[in-house]
């Protein structure tokens, strides 16, 4: 793709990052400063991910308020339905709605085991699309959920998991953000099959800098996504270089980036670790700059710097 190497991209692109809630007080501060250096970069919303089963239900809460309230942005908070009544469900999203979150990533989340099916909890939703609807009903929030350019593996084919999908925009969500995957054309060819299957709702890239391709590798086939072998020998040599590590990291995302850019990708959604660098020095090549703190939040809020 044509666009020169990083030269004079605008930064134009609206971006997005997630985090985990953190478990001590040392990844508290550790989540923190990442919020605070990306904060400035006005970031169209943050997200803070939930342990499928309810497991970081405290922790989720009160990371998402307390991204609202002191760092002003406009933060989703995760929610699965897995393991969880409709009961269970209704209380948590009343909770987001009087701490203030507006905007919900609605997923179905995974059972104990890596790879057990999926088993609806007897009084709880049947899955995304259903947890959508009854989201939307209990009060107006915006509704964002997961899409799978490699196929989720619970599917039956590909077109089924993108039916699916439509099924879950159809229901009240506005928008998707992928699974991480890393080449362009998986985005492009995904995109062209969601056009043909009726889809326009915007679906967010979701870019995972990888920097241990092990450790990715173990987690992506029960996802839905594919690390490429091409990754293995741009990671070989490196196990005990993790400064190089970083740089073949960014390397790669940015390209990735890059080259969605150049297909016409706007919105980025980048799966931080908690950790900022990465999604920061991506962004800065695309040509986003810091906006100051008045304007970050103006930006957010809409009014005038
Ligand atoms: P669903 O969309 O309900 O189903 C998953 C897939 O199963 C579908 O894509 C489809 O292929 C198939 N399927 C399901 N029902 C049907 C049907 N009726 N007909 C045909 N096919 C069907 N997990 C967490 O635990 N916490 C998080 O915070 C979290 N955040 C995530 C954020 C993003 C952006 C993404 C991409 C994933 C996230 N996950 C998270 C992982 C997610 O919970 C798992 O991938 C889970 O296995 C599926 O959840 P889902 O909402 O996509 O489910």
């Amino acid at each position: 793709l044509d666009t020169p190497l990083f030269s004079g991209l605008p930064g134009d692109v609206d971006v997005s990052f997630e985090f985990f809630p953190p478990k001590t007080e040392k990844m508290e501060a550790q989540l923190w400063d990442a919020v605070q250096q990306l904060k400035v970069l006005a970031p169209e919303f943050v997200s803070v991910t939930y342990g499928a089963g309810g497991s970081t239900r405290e922790r989720t809460h009160a990371t998402v308020s307390r991204i609202i309230k002191e760092a002003h942005l406009p933060a989703a908070a995760h929610l699965t339905c897995v393991g969880a009544t409709k009961a269970e469900i209704r209380e948590v999203a009343e909770q987001y709605w009087e701490a203030g979150v507006r905007h919900i990533v609605a997923l179905r989340g995974d059972a104990g085991e890596p790879g057990a099916p999926f088993t609806p909890h007897p009084e709880g939703y049947a899955g995304a699309a259903e947890l959508v609807k009854g989201l939307k009903e209990i009060a107006d929030f915006d509704i964002s959920v997961a899409a799978y350019p490699e196929t989720h593996p619970d599917a039956d084919c590909p077109q089924a998991c993108i039916d699916h999908l439509k099924r879950k925009l159809d229901a009240g969500a506005s928008r998707a953000i992928t699974q991480f995957f890393f080449s362009p054309e998986t985005f492009f060819e995904y995109r062209d099959k969601l056009a043909a299957s009726g889809i326009d709702k915007l679906v967010i890239p979701g870019i995972l800098p990888v920097t241990n391709v092990a450790t990715a590798r173990k987690f992506a086939g029960a996802c839905g996504a594919i690390i490429p072998d091409w990754m293995d020998g741009l990671f070989e040599g490196l196990d005990e270089k993790p400064a190089a590590r970083q740089l073949v990291a960014a390397t790669v995302a940015a390209e990735l980036c890059r080259r969605l850019y150049a297909g016409g990708v706007r919105n980025l959604h980048f799966y931080t670790l908690n950790r900022p660098d990465l999604a920061y020095a991506i962004c800065h090549m695309l040509g986003k700059r810091p906006v100051g703190e008045k304007a970050a939040e103006a930006a957010v809020t809409g009014e005038a710097a």
